[in-house]
């Protein structure tokens, strides 16, 4: 009778050098998002007409930025 044999899983780490660029776009991202929820529109408008303020408005109330 054998007994049962156990497989153990190791986790690979994954270098820097590889996670480096992912993290960079996911800041670049949040960046974007943090700047058409909280600063986007009026004078600093990249989107003419108010579609993009009127899309993120409650979440820039909720968020705290200050809107009107
Ligand atoms: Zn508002």
């Amino acid at each position: 009778m054998t007994s049962p044999t156990t497989t153990t899983q190791v986790a690979t780490p994954i270098p820097v050098s590889q996670l480096l660029p992912w993290a960079g776009f996911a800041l670049l991202m949040a960046a974007l998002l943090a700047y058409f929820v909280g600063v986007e529109g009026g004078v600093s408008s990249l989107v003419n007409g108010p579609f993009i303020h009127e899309l993120t408005h409650d979440g820039r109330h909720l968020l705290g930025f200050p809107c009107h």
